[in-house]
């Protein structure tokens, strides 16, 4: 099929034992859903051409456009902390890569698109409920500015998937800086192929670091640099009370962005322990436990890399040492300065961050919800009167009262004008998150009434998070339980 993309597939050049090539399997009725028109112009894609006959049948995987050349990646990974040393794309299928209007590089990918030589028992196909919540999760991470993948488009297949239930199918198209993740390295290493490992690591050198390429010791840069993305990715969903829900280390991405949108959720009364997956029962994920998952599988990837960091294993080992050694320092200035930020704080001082830990101690103590906590704080910067928007969040309220005298005092030694101060808050505080009871209630009406109207809603709000939207504030409020007892699933 004949094409306007100019695909350029730098993944498919590697050696043969990267991937299996595997066309997608075509689907009975494929109908183009929702296509992410800007996204496709940032892409330099046409989104005419994306929405006719011919780019639909390529979204849904009934047809290998002109210049693609899909692939199933192989790769590994810890999955719960147990080594499964053969994972891989078992429903995911990289159509190509693209280098943008920018000059970047980014993979087009199906998920959802038929079974690989890595599906093991699975089907390879997606349900249209996880199929939406992951577009419109996504689309609501970039729109907050924290690194991820992109949702280039839905496509219905017209069949249904078996779960519990029948569900009908859908494919989702992923845009990537790249899929190539700890459990890619894992793969290798666990192989004893160094010469694969030495690839794969030049590969990732020249498409994501170029800056680490030229360094005097570059796989050792990479890991530093690796870490150091990472530190500041787990630091920025902590800061908007994301939980990825299943930071295994085949769904953390060397490039640094967020990727595997399965069980994750947004946090609502702020609780550090939250967990909302099903499938997490001893919460290893949840939502305060990230920084040190996200260390623990840098610490395997650093392993992966052990035969390129030095000859000698003791060499090695420090070497590997000093790099991760990057993350601590690069996660807590992250973090700190974020809620330094989050609260108004100018210059940073002595006592910043126990401040900050006391707002959090409260809020856990109160149930307050997280994101309204700090966006109706941005008001009570600008006019003292302002207080009883946060303060009716928290089950005692004179807690937030006692709170925030100290945090006036505070505010007061910056010598800001509080307008300013209030627009600055808001620019980091986001008004609107996507609400699990929202998210949920616009699956169902996508699947029990094949209404995609809350679904365009819901998303319009959430690519302005930012922003005041008044007409649309029921979009920001939390769920009368405080989202106590939500479950996930994958
Ligand atoms: P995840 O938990 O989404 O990271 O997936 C873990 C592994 O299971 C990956 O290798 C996936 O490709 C594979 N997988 C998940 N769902 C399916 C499915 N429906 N069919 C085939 N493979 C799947
Ligand atoms: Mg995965
Ligand atoms: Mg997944």
């Amino acid at each position: 099929m004949a094409s306007p993309i100019p695909f350029d597939n730098s993944y498919a050049r590697l050696p043969q034992r990267f991937y299996a090539r595997v066309p997608p399997t075509p689907v009975a009725a494929p109908r183009l859903l929702r296509l992410n028109r800007a996204l496709a112009l940032e892409l330099g894609l046409d989104p005419d051409w994306l929405e006719g006959p011919e780019g639909t049948a390529m979204l849904a995987g009934n047809r290998v456009a002109e210049g693609s050349e899909p692939i199933a990646a192989a790769y590994a990974g810890h999955q719960f902390g147990q080594f499964v040393p053969q994972l891989g794309d078992g429903r995911a299928i990289l159509l190509g890569e693209v280098v943008d209007g920018a000059g970047r590089r980014r993979d087009i990918q199906l998920k959802g698109s038929g079974p690989t030589p890595f599906s093991r028992r699975g089907d390879g196909r997606a349900a249209l409920g996880p199929v939406l919540r992951e577009y419109l999760v996504s689309e609501a991470m970039a729109a907050l500015g924290i690194p991820t993948t992109r949702a280039l488009a839905a496509v219905a297949t017209g069949e249904r998937v078996v779960r519990e239930t029948l569900l009908p199918g859908a494919v989702i198209t992923r845009v990537a800086a790249s899929h190539i993740r700890v459990g890619t390295f894992q793969y290798f290493a666990a192989r004893g192929d160094a010469e694969a490992l030495r690839a794969l690591a030049d590969h990732v050198l020249d498409r994501h670091y170029p800056d680490c390429a030229g360094s005097e010791a570059p796989y050792r840069a990479l890991l530093a640099e690796v870490a150091g993305r990472q530190a500041d990715l787990v630091a920025r969903w902590l800061l908007v009370g994301f939980i990825h829900g299943v930071m295994n280390t085949d769904n953390m991405s060397v490039a640094g962005e967020t990727i595997d949108y399965g069980p994750c959720a947004f946090m609502d009364a702020y609780d550090p322990r939250t967990v909302f997956s099903s499938i997490d029962q001893r919460g290893r994920y949840a939502y305060a436990n990230q920084p040190q998952i996200a260390l623990w599988n840098l610490t395997r990837l650093a392993e992966a890399l052990l035969p390129l960091l030095a000859e000698d294993e003791t060499r090695a080992v420090a070497e590997a040492e000093a790099a991760l050694a990057a993350f601590a320092p690069r996660f807590e200035a992250a973090y700190r300065g974020g809620l330094a930020r989050k609260l108004g704080l100018g210059e940073a001082r002595e006592g910043d961050a126990a401040l900050a830990q006391d707002l959090l101690s409260q809020m856990a103590e109160n149930q307050a919800d997280f994101t309204l906590t700090f966006r109706n704080l941005c008001a009570a910067a600008e006019e003292s009167g302002a207080d009883e928007a946060v303060r009716s969040l928290f089950v005692d309220p004179t807690a937030f009262d006692r709170w925030a005298v100290r945090w006036r005092e505070r505010l007061a030694q910056d010598g800001q004008d509080s307008a300013a101060r209030a627009a600055a808050m808001r620019a980091v505080n986001p008004a609107f998150i996507p609400r699990n009871h929202r998210v949920e209630a616009m699956i169902e009406a996508a699947v029990e009434r094949e209404d995609l109207g809350p679904f365009d809603e819901l998303l319009a709000v959430l690519s302005r998070p930012y922003d005041d939207q008044p007409a649309l504030a029921r979009y920001a409020e939390a769920p009368a339980s405080g989202g106590v007892g939500y479950r996930t699933f994958c």
